[in-house]
């Protein structure tokens, strides 16, 4: 019995092995930058990127100073010269030519297509995480992705899903389910926009207080019971 007609699937992370895309464009800007990549300095780097995910997902700063920025500080840090706007689209380019899955993605992706809608709710790039879609394995299971950078707000935003929502014929908020592995934007998104949440953990980590969580799964084959 299909459950959830629409899925609504994070995409890195959840379908995307985005730490090893990440760890390819870090490499790929010190290679640019004759920079030694050491764990340490990948460590310094993502504390600094993360930080500043975080503010944007809670509204305080922009995609654009984010992407800039990240490296401004990064070079700072490390005492390093060097053009944070080529460095971004050395990292950019790299993103955006990563397309390694998570184990299981494209199995769950092909067999869930058979009856149900697959969609991409994604904060990103958009030039970025479009080239990656279409060039990966997936790109045939998904229906349509919505990415923040075109939607003009991103998760957890209530508006991001509003866009989201307006755009899928037949959806409503019972038939659909948000898939993804971040409470801070894929499940406090959900829970702002009163649509069910799956938590993906594939880590085990404690569950948290405070936010409604209807399903949690830690291997996506789970998705093809419940959904
Ligand atoms: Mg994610």
């Amino acid at each position: 019995m299909v459950r959830y007609p629409y899925l609504l699937l994070d995409a890195d992370n959840t379908l995307f092995d985005f730490d090893a895309a990440n760890h390819a464009a870090f490499a790929a800007v010190c290679r640019f930058c004759g920079l030694e990549n050491t764990p340490e300095r990948y460590d310094q780097y993502e504390s600094i990127n993360s930080g500043l995910w975080e503010q944007l997902n809670r509204g305080e700063v922009s995609k654009d100073y984010l992407v800039i920025e990240r490296f401004r500080r990064f070079f700072r840090l490390v005492g390093l010269q060097a053009d944070p706007e080529a460095c971004n689209r050395i990292h950019l380019q790299q993103l955006g030519s990563s397309t390694i899955l998570l184990p299981n993605a494209l199995e769950v992706c092909r067999q869930l297509a058979a009856d149900h809608k697959l969609y991409i709710v994604t904060n990103a790039v958009a030039a970025v995480q479009r080239r990656r879609l279409a060039e990966s394995a997936i790109a045939p299971y998904i229906t349509d992705a919505f990415i923040s950078e075109e939607a003009g707000a991103s998760k957890p935003s209530r508006a991001y899903f509003d866009y989201v929502m307006g755009r899928i014929p037949g959806i409503t908020r019972e038939n659909c389910l948000v898939v993804g592995d971040s409470l801070s934007s894929d499940i406090q998104g959900a829970n702002n926009a009163h649509l069910p949440a799956c938590w993906f953990n594939p880590q085990g980590l404690p569950r948290p207080e405070g936010l409604r969580i209807d399903y949690e799964i830690r291997d996506l084959r789970e998705l093809m019971e419940l959904a």
